[in-house]
């Protein structure tokens, strides 16, 4: 058992936490962050950034992502590549630990983010790796000249059916219905590709297969609400994230759905612990909106601090 004491901790380290982490360290408050299972966060999974200002012709979302990594260490930010799986927030200092090793710290800021949601059949998670991905970019590659299908209608549905064409063969963008929540920049992109084709009104019922895809079949949600099959090889669930602040149940107050409650601008209802980015933010979910969390809640931390 070994205790290490902390002024400000950071949890996670996509946009929110290393923004945070950029500003606490310019305070002076030495942050150290919990990088948790994924150093960068879902951006290191994702391609061309359009819409992060500051790149007049975009920019890999990795590589934002490796900048803001080396920023927030230059000026100060210490990295710890460990994931917090409990913690006491009872009282100050509050305490954090990774398996056996304790943590105390002055402040906590939570920028957890989110995980992919599942569909809940037992055929997704019987077939996850074996032609079930979350993530096209990772998994895009094994589908060399084959068909496969994206399930979803927001902008990640689209930005992954886009970037399927560069090695599949053919790809259904399946929805469940015929408006979508993607921007229209990339649902113009998709239209323009011959090799995506939309099915509109249609949910995933069931994935086929035993020791790999075989195959989906697909539930019509208008009319007589028909089936039909598609022999694809693939199937790439893009279907929005979850809070991921399971290790904050009961600790501080979270809404029904699992997101991190802010109740005095980024301050949560326990006074020191604050909150940035998708661990809170069910409504913008930009990396933008997510490293301007970031720095809000470094803030607030720091004028707390100041006022204690
Ligand atoms: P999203 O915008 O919430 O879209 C989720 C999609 O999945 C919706 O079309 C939804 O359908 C559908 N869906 C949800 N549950 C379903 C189910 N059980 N069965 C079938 N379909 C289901 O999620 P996202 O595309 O993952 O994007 C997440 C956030 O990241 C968004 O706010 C997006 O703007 C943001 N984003 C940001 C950047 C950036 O910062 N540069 C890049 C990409 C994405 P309905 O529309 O019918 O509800």
């Amino acid at each position: 058992m070994s205790l290490e004491k902390i002024n400000v901790a950071i949890i996670g380290s996509g946009p929110a936490g290393l923004t945070a982490g950029i500003y606490a360290a310019r305070a002076g408050l030495e942050p150290v962050i919990f990088a948790g299972p994924s150093l960068g966060g879902q951006l290191m999974l994702s391609t061309m950034v359009e819409n992060y200002p500051g790149f007049e012709k975009g920019i890999m979302g990795p590589e934002l992502m490796q900048n803001m990594i080396k920023q927030a260490q230059n000026v100060g930010t210490e990295i710890k590549h460990e994931s917090i799986d409990k913690v006491d927030l009872s009282s100050r200092p509050f305490k954090l630990s990774v398996g056996e090793k304790n943590y105390e710290a002055d402040v906590v800021i939570i920028a957890t983010g989110a995980v992919p949601k599942k569909i809940g059949l037992k055929s997704e998670a019987k077939l996850l790796g074996k032609g079930v991905s979350n993530c096209a970019t990772c998994d895009g590659a094994f589908f060399k000249d084959k068909e496969v299908a994206v399930i979803g209608g927001g902008s990640v549905a689209f930005e992954d059916a886009i970037y399927l064409t560069h090695h599949a063969k053919k790809v259904y963008l399946v929805h469940r219905r015929e408006e979508f929540r993607a921007e229209k920049v990339l649902v113009e992109k998709a239209r323009k590709s011959e090799k995506i084709e939309f099915v509109l009104n249609y949910t995933l019922k069931e994935i086929l297969g035993e020791e790999k895809v075989a195959g989906i079949e697909l539930q019509r949600t208008k009319d007589e609400g028909d089936v039909k099959k598609l022999d694809v090889e693939g199937v790439f669930i893009a279907i929005g994230y979850d809070p991921k602040t399971d290790i904050f149940k009961g600790k501080i107050e979270l809404d029904e759905k699992g997101y991190i409650v802010p109740k005095k601008k980024t301050m949560t209802s326990v006074e020191g612990v604050f909150v940035a980015g998708d661990a809170e933010d069910f409504m913008y979910r930009q990396a933008i909106t997510a490293a301007g969390d970031g720095c809000r809640a470094a803030m607030d931390a720091e004028m707390w601090l100041l006022e204690k």
